[in-house]
């Protein structure tokens, strides 16, 4: 039987899984049904947890060459300038990287995905569809289309990487329970140097306006604005130039009309998978869990939960208790998915698109006096960062 362990997607998740079972000597297949790697941005923000995982791999330098190290980052009201405005610095003490990456996720990809060539060249399989996935108790089979051909590949694991539409998680009948907000969130990038025009503005902002919440985060070569259409407004509407150019006008109008790099529209949801393996095959990142993006934390979870499974394969692939440590994955990640990621990715959710101007202010009044109490201050980027998420789970027995 094959010791080689089947990973189904290339996106960030699954080529750090892959990558970091390689360099342990494991046999890796990465089998991905685009032609390509993926181009768009997607994520931006990468967590000093994730950082310090991706360093392991010698990645983070090339990262931080590629983004942008947020220090800071705020609640702003537009109209007022008031803010809340949180610092990294005060964590100096706990992570090498006091900071917000603001970097595209595709930069991941691409570093990961060269990376692993290198290690274990052919073993990134492009145009490879998995339509089926079956076990016994030795090992997994996949099954996927090629050139309109279906092939199978033989293995030990399979690790379900292939996104929010899993189709293995959805072959093997896991349960994905949760809920779908009701917004609607679109993004936009622009090159445009809209931290010339903006007073106040920094690397990482999420703000109230008197026409909406928006966010924008400073990347390397754009600005990336979100915000999210009114309920009643068609996607083609929300899509439209005028429409969009019109609301950039408004959160700053020296720039209009703006260039556009990026421009895409997605459906935000709460769920987590019942249990993140069954038998020999193991579901990691949107495949096992999806937050909203309120905080940057899906990518970063995922790729955390990349690392904690792959050390538990090398250890099993060592001799240790496949059982045990497969049950213990589950529950570390599956907690940080729910206990933290979710809760906090809703919260902060929820403080940003909150309505009611009254009930903003509070809002902005309770984190600037978080932000004035140092410990307080502390405990709240620990929470942001996913660092006490990290330590967390990796706490859990
Ligand atoms: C606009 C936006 C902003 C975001 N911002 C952030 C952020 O700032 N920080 C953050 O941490 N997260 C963020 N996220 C979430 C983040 O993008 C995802 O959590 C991340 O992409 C998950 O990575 P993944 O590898 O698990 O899945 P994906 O990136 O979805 O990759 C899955 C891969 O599997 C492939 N695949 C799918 N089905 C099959 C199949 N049957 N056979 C073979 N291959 C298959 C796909 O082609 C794809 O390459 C954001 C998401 C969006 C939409």
């Amino acid at each position: 039987m094959s010791k080689r362990v089947i990973i189904v997607g290339a996106g960030p998740v699954g080529l750090v899984a892959a990558l970091k079972l390689a360099r342990a000597g494991i046999a890796v297949s990465v089998l991905e049904k685009a032609e390509a790697l993926h181009s768009e941005p997607r994520a931006s923000t990468f967590h000093a947890p994730t950082l310090e995982l991706l360093d392991t791999l010698g990645l983070t330098t090339q990262l931080i060459g590629l983004g942008r190290p947020a220090p800071q980052w705020q609640y702003r009201i537009l109209e007022t300038g008031e803010a809340a405005i949180f610092d990294f610095g005060l964590l100096a003490d706990e992570t090498r990287y006091p900071f917000r990456l603001q970097c595209e996720q595709f930069n991941l990809v691409t570093v990961a995905a060269a990376a692993l060539e290198k290690e274990a060249p052919g073993s990134l399989i492009f145009g490879a569809a998995v339509t089926d996935v079956g076990q016994t108790s030795e090992g997994v089979r996949a099954t996927f289309t090629r050139n309109g051909k279906i092939e199978t590949l033989d293995g030990a694991w399979l690790i379900a990487a292939d996104g929010a539409a899993s189709v293995v998680r959805t072959q093997l009948g896991i349960g994905f329970e949760g809920e779908t907000y009701p917004a609607v969130s679109f993004t936009v990038g622009s090159p445009f140097a809209f931290h010339d025009h903006m007073p106040g503005l920094l690397g990482v902002n999420y703000y109230w306006s008197d026409f909406g919440p928006f966010s924008m985060f400073h990347t390397r070569f754009m600005w990336r604005i979100g915000w999210s259409p009114p309920p009643e407004s068609r996607d083609e509407d929300t899509l439209s130039d005028d429409i969009v150019q019109a609301k950039l006008a408004k959160i700053c109008p020296a720039g209009a009309p703006f260039a556009l790099m990026t421009a895409r529209l997605y459906r935000v949801h709460k769920r987590v998978a019942d249990t993140f393996h069954l038998g020999r095959m193991l579901l990691v990142g949107d495949a096992a869990h999806l937050n909203s993006p309120a905080g940057g934390f899906g990518m970063n979870g995922g790729v955390q939960d990349a690392f904690n499974l792959a050390d538990k394969l090398i250890a099993i692939y060592d001799g240790a208790n496949a059982t045990a440590l497969l049950a213990k994955y589950t529950r570390q990640r599956r907690s940080a998915a729910v206990d933290d990621i979710h809760s906090t990715s809703d919260a902060n959710y929820r403080r940003h698109r909150e309505a009611d101007p009254a009930k903003r202010r509070e809002a902005l009044k309770d984190m600037q006096a978080i932000i004035a109490d140092r410990d307080k201050h502390r405990a709240f980027l620990m929470d942001n960062a996913l660092i006490n998420s990290y330590r967390r789970s990796e706490a859990i027995a």
